[in-house]
């Protein structure tokens, strides 16, 4: 895009707080409270002011800026890919060693010998503490999704 094009955008995109000003500078802040995209009425008012130096930029580098982060996602997809694969593979030898140690035992419980018993105790004793970790780790894998879905999906009328 040439500038005159560019600067002919930003002429066209209005403050949202002052609707007959052209934009000129933006804010990076992640918990910013303001309008983030604002005019020079707005910066007069510092409604920025606490985090100006380090936050706010021209309104000519906010395209840039969105075409960098734009390619994040990639990434983040390929690495969830690697995640899950791993995921998988440590859930099935979770699964092969649950049934390994545990399967069956109901039925040899009046068998066993007494260090056997003592062994018996002792595990699913444990049991009841492994069983409640998973349990957070499974909700913590949940809870990724529904924060997905809170941060990003409440805004899919702007892309
Ligand atoms: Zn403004
Ligand atoms: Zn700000």
């Amino acid at each position: 895009m040439n500038q005159d094009s560019q600067f002919q955008q930003s002429q066209d995109f209005k403050c949202k707080d002052h609707p007959e000003k052209p934009v000129q500078f933006w804010c990076k802040l992640n918990n910013c409270n303001e309008n983030r995209i604002f005019c020079l009425n707005c910066q007069k008012q510092n409604k920025h002011v606490q985090h100006y130096d380090e936050d706010v930029l021209s309104i000519h580098e906010l395209h840039q800026f969105l075409i960098e982060k734009s390619k994040l996602p990639k990434g983040l997809i390929s690495e969830c890919q690697i995640s899950f694969q791993s995921t998988i593979k440590s859930y099935e030898k979770l699964m092969s060693g649950l049934s390994h140690k545990f399967c069956g035992l109901e039925e040899k419980i009046t068998k066993l010998k007494p260090y056997q018993t003592q062994q018996a105790l002792d595990s699913l004793i444990s049991f009841d503490e492994f069983k409640n970790h998973l349990n957070t780790n499974i909700l913590g894998l949940l809870q990724n999704q529904k924060r997905f879905q809170m941060i990003f999906l409440l805004n899919q009328n702007y892309i």
